[in-house]
């Protein structure tokens, strides 16, 4: 995660923009609109290697990003997940919650098989970027 979070594309993610203390990444899997991470720029396996400044910094941009992706796609919830055991550097799964989603059900992030064209992609990174860089 260290190498690619700041990459255009890889694998899973497209590069929205680069935010204070971490890189937003629109997921690949849009199977929630919206799915989006937040990872950390330095490296930190876990929260409380970060200094106060760090880790505050850090969950605004969260914050940030969740504000514009409730904006965008009018989730009825979002979930903000710091998982890490696959993948241990700090980052946050900013996870839409949508009307029939069963609030139930345990939480895959990787659930569902939507996936969007490249040029949908590319519109979907750009609406997010200029919701964060313009506001609502
Ligand atoms: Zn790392």
């Amino acid at each position: 995660m260290c190498a690619s979070a700041h990459l255009p594309t890889n694998d899973d993610s497209d590069l929205v923009l680069e935010l204070r203390a971490s890189f937003a990444r629109l997921q690949r899997n849009q199977t929630r609109p919206g799915y989006t991470t937040v990872i950390l720029k330095r490296h930190a396996s876990e929260l409380y290697e970060l200094p106060p400044p760090a880790l505050k910094a850090f969950w605004a941009d969260v914050a940030w990003v969740g504000a514009a992706v409730a904006d965008l796609f009018a989730p009825v919830k979002l979930d903000n997940l710091v998982l890490g055991h696959q993948v241990p550097h700090v980052h946050c799964h900013v996870l839409p919650q949508y009307e029939g989603d069963d609030p139930l059900a345990p939480i895959d992030v990787n659930a569902g098989t939507v996936r969007l064209t490249p040029t949908q992609q590319a519109e979907r990174v750009a609406l997010l970027r200029d919701r964060l860089l313009n506001g609502a």
